[in-house]
């Protein structure tokens, strides 16, 4: 499902100063396969997920995602791919607290091209399906962190992709809800046969996973 070859990533901080933050990478994750990243903060983990979802692209090496070089495609051509493809559960697309919870998780299929009643439907569905059923109309800021860790996988699940990357998405919950979404993750790889890479301090959630890669000094290992 997901094939790197000898990806490096190199940012350009100033005319002299460099860094090399992924080099020469090579990495191949099956359709259906749960996998833990793991490496200390500052390691590459975000630019690794960033690369992964065509949010950016390598300085060298290939990005395969279903058999498709995605470093050859167009602006244009990868938004769309993007959407229809990937679910982020990412720190950076988090949910809009005074939004409902149903709103929240059916912007992202009005972004896709889906209609208001079409994105609307699906949202009501897959929150149903994560347990939710009972929240839809609360606004965000009124619900747990295990509600809205949820919500924000109901987001990611949306527009049904086959690749759903969550960076730390465990964040500060507590140990049971973050078992129930370890859970989920599990449930949404064997049951809907999707691809799940997930970032994660904790050791429970990446021994959940079927395979932990671990990022050290730019190289990955596992
Ligand atoms: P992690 O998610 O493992 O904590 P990141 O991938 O966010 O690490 O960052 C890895 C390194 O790359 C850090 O040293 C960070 O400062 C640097 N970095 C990340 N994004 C940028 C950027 N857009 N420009 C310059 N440096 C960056
Ligand atoms: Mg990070």
């Amino acid at each position: 499902m997901i094939k790197i070859e000898n990806l490096s990533k190199t940012f350009n901080i100033s005319r002299k100063n460099r860094v090399e933050v992924l080099r020469n990478i090579n990495l191949e994750i099956q359709k259906g396969e749960f996998v833990a990243v793991v490496g200390a903060s500052g390691s590459g983990k975000s630019t690794l997920m960033h690369i992964l979802g065509c949010l950016d692209s390598p300085t060298k090496g290939k990005v395969y995602i279903d058999g498709q070089d995605v470093s050859r495609f167009s602006d244009s051509k990868i938004s769309k791919f993007r959407s229809q493809k990937v679910g982020f559960i990412f720190q950076s697309f988090y949910l809009q607290p005074f939004l409902t919870l149903i709103d929240n998780v059916a912007v992202a299929g009005f972004l896709a091209g889906k209609s208001r009643k079409e994105s609307r439907d699906r949202a009501s569905s897959v929150l149903d399906s994560l347990g939710l059923s009972d929240r839809k109309n609360y606004k965000v800021k009124e619900l747990s962190g295990g509600q809205i860790q949820r919500a924000a996988i109901a987001r990611a699940l949306m527009n049904d992709p086959d690749i759903i990357l969550a960076d730390e998405p465990i964040g500060n919950l507590d140990s049971e809800n973050s078992q129930k979404v370890v859970n989920i993750f599990r449930q949404i790889c064997s049951e809907l046969g999707k691809t799940i890479v997930v970032v994660t301090h904790d050791m429970d959630v990446a021994k959940s996973a079927d395979r932990i890669i671990s990022i050290k000094d730019g190289v990955i290992y596992g």
